[in-house]
């Protein structure tokens, strides 16, 4: 390629929205943990597209399946029944264990699904007065950049001059059991939205036990328990649900990111027939949710996270991770490092610059984003090898230790 990436990203900055700030680095190629830039440079991509590729880059049982797929039918909407919706709602809800799956495409959509069915179950079964449900969130959560999901959202990066709100949201401090409890004392109060580790906000590990706190307490007070795995969920965390390690069982999944293993966008909305059956024909929608190229390519994704346990490699590889860089980065420059599975952070000391340390990642040929100036995330694809590991620790650490 005889473009310099200068040229790239100048043409970008004149034609698209400067609606993100990027590294600047201009990808051609993926493939597994590697991405290559315009200039054939190799690096590892320890971003995975904010986990959208657990299953590595173009991998090439989920290439195959969307190949086939788009030679035979894409796209029939809803209108009519498609040969592959039925399979693939068959294989996600018994994998996850829920009666029924509702086919979105982003995670956002998912989000604002979830919020859908809450509000339905809770005029429905609940029997909350008419427009009067109250669905809970946590400070600090990230679910999208729709008007609900900003509508939710303590930064005011995201929500500013964007107004009027969605009415009917509440916000509660996140790791805190008994602010929940308090809130859900209110009769109108129809679901707490949550994130099991919270990944915009900066990687936050909610304290042990939190998770099956927030299920007893929406249990006793008959409020539905809405887990948002968008991003933690397919392994990310070391657990196919990052529920899975408290051993809790939500009343409504949302999934995404990971469920196409980064080829097309494709979301999901997982709940039992209590829930799922008060949404009835012409009531919710998407002209691509469920279309057949996207259930290939999910049941292949699926098949790839199960087939190649990259569950339990990201639990094992994500140990190693964290106790290697606790071990050898210096505390005053890194002073935490934090995770589940292959979803870590590392917190850099306010006198260092996190997008400089990325900068110089970048030239030693590994690609993370800094979040919230002090943070850097590190989430490489869940497919890493234990002597790709190897390498990546020590250029962070040589790296790290240069500053
Ligand atoms: N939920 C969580 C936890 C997320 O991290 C994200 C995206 O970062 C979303 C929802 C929104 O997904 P999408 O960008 O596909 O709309």
């Amino acid at each position: 390629n005889s473009l310099s990436q200068e040229t790239f990203i100048q043409r970008e900055l004149k034609y698209n929205c400067h609606n993100y700030s990027p590294l600047p680095v201009v990808l051609v190629r993926g493939e597994g943990v590697h991405v290559w830039d315009s200039d054939g440079k190799r690096y590892f991509d320890f971003l995975s597209a904010y986990s959208a590729v657990n299953q590595g880059h173009c991998h090439p049982k989920i290439l195959k399946a969307l190949v086939e797929q788009a030679g035979q039918l894409t796209l029939t909407s809803r209108a009519f029944y498609n040969d592959k919706l039925g399979d693939y709602a068959e294989k996600i809800t018994a994998l996850f264990g829920y009666d029924k799956v509702l086919p979105m495409n982003t995670g956002v959509e998912a989000g604002e699904t979830a919020c859908k069915l809450a509000r339905r179950w809770g005029y429905r079964v609940k029997n909350i007065p008419d427009n009067e449900a109250v669905i809970v969130f946590a400070e600090g959560n990230f679910w999208g950049r729709t008007l609900s999901a900003i509508s939710a959202s303590t930064d005011p990066v995201s929500y500013e001059a964007f107004g009027p709100y969605m009415p009917g949201f509440h916000v509660i401090p996140y790791n805190n059991l008994a602010a929940l409890e308090e809130a859900c004392k209110h009769p109108n109060v129809c679901a707490f939205m949550v994130e099991p580790i919270q990944g915009e906000a900066g990687i936050l590990v909610p304290d042990e036990g939190y998770l099956r706190g927030v299920r007893d307490i929406c249990t006793r007070y008959n409020v539905l328990f809405v887990a948002d795995e968008i991003q933690t969920g397919l392994g990310r965390t070391g657990r196919r649900l990052c529920c899975d390690h408290d051993g809790v069982r939500p009343d409504i999944v949302t999934l995404g990111k990971a469920l196409s293993g980064g080829f097309l966008p494709v979301s999901a909305v997982l709940a039992d027939n209590e829930v799922m059956n008060e949404i009835k024909p012409g009531e919710h929608g998407s002209t691509y949710g469920g279309n057949p190229l996207a259930c290939q390519v999910a049941m292949a994704a699926l098949d790839v996270l199960e087939e190649e346990g990259l569950s339990e490699r990201s639990e094992r590889l994500g140990q190693r991770l964290r106790q290697e860089l606790r071990a050898q980065l210096p505390a005053d420059i890194v002073p935490c490092v934090r995770g589940k599975g292959l979803m870590n952070a590392l917190v850099i000391a306010p006198e260092y610059d996190a997008w400089e340390v990325c900068l110089q990642l970048k030239d030693a040929g590994l690609l993370a984003k800094p979040t919230h100036g002090d943070i850097i995330r590190l989430a490489p694809p869940l497919v890493m090898t234990d002597d790709q590991l190897t390498t990546c620790v020590r250029i962070i650490a040589d790296t790290i230790a240069s500053f």
